[in-house]
C-alpha cells in the first residue's frame, strides 16, 4: 500500500470530528452512485515567522461552494460562517503546523439515485501538502486532448461537481498512455479550454492571455488571483478565446489552480515552448503568488484566513 494511503488524519464530517477511517458513506448513496458531491480543494500555507496557517482565499473557495451546490441543486444545509468554523475545527484537531491542503464536499447522502435532493451532508478533511518548491519547479510535457471537455449545456464546468471529473480522468489517462504528462482540453468549438484540473495561461509577445469563463473553464480561483498579481507587475492580461496552434507557438504556457500551483509546461503535443524550461514570466508568477499565499508578501491580506496558530 502506498505511504499516503495509510494517513488516518481526523476528519470533520455530520458535525463529529472522526478519523478519516472511520467515516462511513451509504454505498448506494447519490455520492457513492453517482459521484453527486460539490467540493472545493483549499491550500493553507504554514507561515513559519508568525507561526500561523493561512488559508488561501477562502471566502472565494465558500462563495464557489455555494455557487456549484445551487447550480446541482444539491442545497448546502450550512452557511459558509458555519463551514468556515467546521473547518477551523477540523485542522485544530490535527494540529497541523504545516502547508495543509483541504477538501470540502457536501454530497447526497443517504439512499438516493441521481436525482435524489436530499439529505445533503458534509465532510472536511485536512492533509498535511507541501506547496511548490522552487529548487524543484516541475518542466510538463501536455498534448491536446482528442477527449472534448465537457461544455455548460451538458455538464457544465463552472459547477465543481465530482461527476465532472471522469471527463478529466479519460483526457488524463490518454495523456499518459501516450507517454505525456498531462492533457490540455479543446472545447466544443474547438478553442482551447483547460487542462483537467487547472486553468491555462500563455505567454505570447510578451502578453498573458487566458480563455474567458465561458471557454468551458471552473471559474478558478487561481486563475483571477494570476491576472491580479500579472496586473500588478505591469504585464498586460488579455482574456479572449485561444487557438491551439498559439499554444503550440507560444512562448511560455503553464496550467495554474488551488492544487496545481503554477506548472509550467515545456512542450505542447512536441512543440518545444522557449528554451524547454520553466518560462521566466511563468516562474516570477509561482515565486510572487507562494509569496502572497503563504503571507511572506503582506500585500492583499483580504485573500488570506489565520485558520491555525502555534500553540
Ligand atoms: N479547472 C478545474 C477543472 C479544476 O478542477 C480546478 C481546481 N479546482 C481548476 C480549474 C483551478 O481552480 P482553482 O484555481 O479555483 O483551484
Amino acid at each position: 500500500m502506498k505511504g499516503d494511503l495509510m494517513v488516518d488524519n481526523l476528519i470533520w464530517i455530520r458535525g463529529e470530528i472522526i478519523r478519516q477511517s472511520q467515516a462511513t458513506v451509504n454505498v448506494l448513496s447519490p455520492m457513492a452512485q453517482f459521484g453527486l458531491n460539490v467540493f472545493e480543494g483549499i491550500r493553507c500555507y504554514w507561515n513559519q515567522d508568525k507561526g500561523e496557517l493561512h488559508a488561501f482565499r477562502l471566502k472565494e473557495h465558500l462563495d464557489r461552494l455555494m455557487l456549484s451546490s445551487r447550480l446541482v441543486r444539491l442545497p448546502s444545509p450550512y452557511t459558509p460562517e458555519q463551514i468556515e468554523f467546521f473547518m477551523k475545527t477540523a485542522i485544530q484537531a490535527n494540529d497541523f503546523q504545516t502547508d495543509t491542503a483541504v477538501r470540502m464536499t457536501l454530497f447526497g447522502d443517504g439512499q438516493g439515485t441521481w436525482n435524489t435532493c436530499e439529505p445533503v451532508s458534509m465532510f472536511i478533511a485536512p492533509m498535511a501538502k507541501s506547496r511548490t518548491r522552487l529548487d524543484k519547479v516541475p518542466a510538463l510535457r501536455a498534448c491536446i486532448s482528442s477527449w472534448e471537455r465537457i461544455n455548460d449545456n451538458a455538464l457544465p464546468p463552472r459547477a465543481k461537481v465530482g461527476a465532472n471529473y471522469i471527463n478529466g480522468r479519460y483526457a488524463h489517462l490518454q495523456a499518459r498512455h501516450d507517454g505525456y504528462d498531462l492533457p490540455i482540453f479543446l472545447g466544443q468549438d474547438g478553442k482551447v479550454a483547460e487542462g483537467a484540473g487547472a486553468c491555462l495561461f500563455m505567454v505570447r509577445n510578451g502578453h498573458l492571455v487566458t480563455p474567458p469563463t465561458t471557454s468551458s473553464v471552473l471559474e478558478s480561483i487561481t486563475r483571477d488571483t494570476l491576472m491580479v498579481l500579472a496586473r500588478e507587475a505591469g504585464l498586460t492580461v488579455v482574456e479572449r478565446p485561444v487557438d491551439r496552434t498559439e499554444l503550440y507557438l507560444a512562448d511560455e504556457v503553464f496550467l495554474c489552480g488551488s492544487a496545481a500551483e503554477i506548472s509550467p509546461i515545456v512542450s505542447v503535443d512536441g512543440y518545444a515552448l522557449g528554451n524547454s524550461l520553466p518560462g521566466p514570466i511563468t516562474v516570477s508568477l509561482l515565486k510572487a503568488y507562494l509569496a502572497i499565499a503563504s503571507g511572506e508578501n503582506l500585500d492583499h491580506p483580504e485573500w488570506r484566513t489565520v485558520v491555525h496558530s502555534r500553540s
